[in-house]
């Protein structure tokens, strides 16, 4: 690939600041909360609910979505499993580099093989990456049907769509669990603030 045939001619160019100095700048640690789930669990719906939480607290974040993604930088990719990898690769590379300026990032992704996620883990750096399984059972999601996707699937109309067509390997070991059938958006988003707490300064507001 042509990439790889460059790559030995590229000589990387270091920066004149410093993660510290932006973490003095922006008042707090930069982290990736990686929300996982099956579609319609409610990933999009917290992302952005704690985005405006974060926000509104004077924090700089920025969400980065699925369909989103796939609109534009994604926009190359489908859903086989070799789509889906890259798909999650360049979503991970996309928030290192965001981690790297100093934001907080939130990712609201499908991304249902545990390998790729690994992947995202190792990009991101271990120190930098939460992963929060938003857990709500296929019924529930299925239930809901937001974008009636399911509905499509079940038709035959979707191909390798998660949970119906396609695998989810849900997190082992996830940081947070938060089944939203059970808890309110608001109490979801309370506890994934308390995870990223760490990362937060206090004395910002
Ligand atoms: P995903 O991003 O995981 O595909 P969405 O956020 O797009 O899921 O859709 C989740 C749906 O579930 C939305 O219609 C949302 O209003 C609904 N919902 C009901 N209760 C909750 C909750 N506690 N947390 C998040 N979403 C919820």
């Amino acid at each position: 690939m042509d990439q790889q045939n460059t790559a030995r001619d590229l000589v990387w160019q270091s920066s004149q600041t410093s993660t510290q100095e932006r973490r003095v700048l922006l008042k707090q640690s930069p982290v990736t909360l990686w929300m996982t789930g099956l579609s319609g669990a409610g990933k999009s719906t917290l992302a952005f609910h704690l985005e405006k939480r974060l926000i509104d607290a004077g924090h700089a974040c920025f969400v980065l979505d699925g369909d989103n993604v796939r609109h534009g930088l994604n926009r190359d990719l489908g859903f086989s499993p070799h789509a889906r990898t890259e798909n999650i690769r360049r979503i991970a590379e996309v928030a290192k580099l965001m981690n790297a300026a100093g934001l907080i990032v939130i990712t609201s992704f499908i991304s249902p093989y545990r390998d790729d996620r690994s992947m995202a883990r190792e990009i991101i750096g271990s120190d930098a990456f939460r992963e929060v399984h938003i857990s709500t059972t296929l019924q529930q999601c299925e239930h809901r049907d937001p974008k009636g996707l399911y509905q499509k699937a079940r038709a035959g109309l979707i191909s390798e769509f998660t949970g119906i067509s396609a695998p989810y390997e849900p997190p082992i070991a996830p940081c947070l669990s938060l089944d939203t059938s059970a808890s309110s958006v608001e109490a979801c988003t309370e506890r994934m603030l308390a995870l990223i707490q760490p990362f937060l300064d206090e004395t910002r507001r």
